[in-house]
């Protein structure tokens, strides 16, 4: 057990994994701490692991775009195997939101993303698997892709631990320490290490180890006013076989923005898809759904219309995680300013996958050298300091 560390990361998830590497990389001493088992149950072992561009949020997109070359090229760049397969990704919305879509795809050009426009007739001669029906305009990006998420992570940690730092669990999670309002080291398992900088990456637990410590990263101020800044919320797949859908083997992931839904490639076989959930489901560490479920029924109708064969398809698991959301979509990344020592990577909103080697690489340098980096700047939890309702940005039907 360390005493002391420069930075001490709480959480095993992709963000606080890659945050972990990412220091240890550039010769930090670091301690990264979490929960045993508590990865079971994380969003990050549940994710589709989805590594797509177009976002409603261009500063979403942004941290997207610098992962994609970490993504693809992660032996080189990280060491170890991410899982990564490109697959195509295809963007489909309906007439409303065809305007948007074409403005969305030239400000995603001029971040260096490829991007194009489609037509429905286009895409369907690529990907005989779609029924395009409705759909006025597609946004499609050859590169995107997804990745393994738990390969992912354990590859963060253990190439973080090949660079010398300390990866510690306890059955009981972490407590941060606090002296007045500086936050000087975090307890795990009745040891305290002491840390210039504590980073809290603990995904929908970090509200309750900040509340723990005094600090509210708050659900409710008494009025109603959306002040919130971390809630979870469950969110779930299905896997389905592919034997009876045409062409599976080169289905693209698709987002279909009008029904609300999305698909993709499974690997050998297999194709996912999204099931909403409505919050009902117990929390816990029994992160499957079963396959007979309404839920699961309910999600495969809305997909199968877009997806041939899709209602013949055997269900063969299906799986939530909770999540951590904040009340105006964007993640909290940095300094809580009245707290010194304490800083926050944590309310992804359903997206921190595919942010996290972007997410990492930013904090880490941000932590060592002092000097903000500015793709974190639109993420600062002090947006919410004046108590005012910060706006969302949504610029299609779902998304
Ligand atoms: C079903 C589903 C599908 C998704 N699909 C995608 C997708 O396609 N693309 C995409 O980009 N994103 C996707 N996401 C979102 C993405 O997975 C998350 O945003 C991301 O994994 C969050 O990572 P994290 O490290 O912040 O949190 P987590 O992965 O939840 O990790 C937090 C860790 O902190 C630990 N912890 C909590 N409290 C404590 C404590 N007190 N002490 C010590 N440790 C603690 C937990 O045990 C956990 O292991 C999806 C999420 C889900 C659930």
């Amino acid at each position: 057990m360390p005493g002391t560390a420069d930075v001490a990361v709480i959480g095993d998830g992709a963000i606080g994994a890659s945050i972990a590497y990412h220091l240890a990389a550039a010769g930090a001493k670091v301690a990264l701490l979490a929960r045993s088992g508590g990865f079971r149950s994380s969003a990050t072992r549940r994710s589709a692991g989805q590594v797509r561009m177009h976002h409603s949020d261009p500063h979403d997109a942004r941290l997207a775009a610098l992962g994609l070359e970490t993504f693809e090229h992660w032996a080189e760049i990280i060491g170890g195997d991410c899982g990564f397969r490109r697959a195509g990704f295809a963007f489909l919305v309906d007439e409303d939101h065809a305007g948007v879509l074409a403005r969305t795809v030239a400000e995603l050009k001029g971040l260096g993303v490829e991007t194009t426009v489609l037509t429905p007739d286009e895409l369907a001669d690529e990907q005989p698997a779609l029924d395009l029906d409705g759909v006025a305009a597609v946004a499609y990006e050859p590169r995107s892709g997804y990745a393994d998420p738990v390969r992912t992570a354990m590859a963060l940690t253990e190439q973080a631990r090949a660079r010398g730092a300390e990866v510690l669990t306890g059955p009981g999670g972490v407590r941060l320490h606090r002296t007045g309002d500086r936050f000087a080291g975090a307890v795990l398992n009745g040891d305290l290490v002491s840390a210039e900088h504590i980073v809290v990456a603990a995904g929908v637990g970090s509200a309750a180890l900040c509340a723990a410590a005094g600090v509210g990263l708050g659900t409710a101020d008494g009025t109603g006013a959306p002040r919130a800044l971390v809630h979870s919320k469950q969110v779930g797949w299905a896997v389905a076989n592919t034997s009876t859908i045409p062409c599976a083997a080169s289905l693209c992931m698709v987002i279909d923005d009008i029904a609300g839904t999305y698909f993709r490639p499974d690997g050998s076989g297999q194709v996912l898809f999204r099931v909403p959930l409505d919050g009902s489901q117990a929390p816990g560490d029994d992160t499957r759904i079963p396959r007979r479920s309404a839920e699961v029924a309910a999600a495969r109708a809305l997909a199968a219309p877009r997806l041939r064969g899709l209602t013949a398809a055997e269900v063969t698991t299906a799986a939530r995680a909770a999540e951590a959301y904040t009340s105006d979509g964007r993640a909290l990344i940095g300094p809580l300013a009245p707290h010194p020592g304490l800083y926050l990577a944590t309310g992804f909103n359903g997206g921190g996958f595919k942010a996290a080697p972007a997410v990492g690489r930013a904090v880490a340098a941000e932590l060592l050298s002092g000097v903000v980096r500015p793709e974190l700047d639109p993420y600062r939890p002090d947006r919410f300091a004046a108590g005012e309702p910060v706006p969302i940005i949504q610029r299609y039907r779902n998304m």
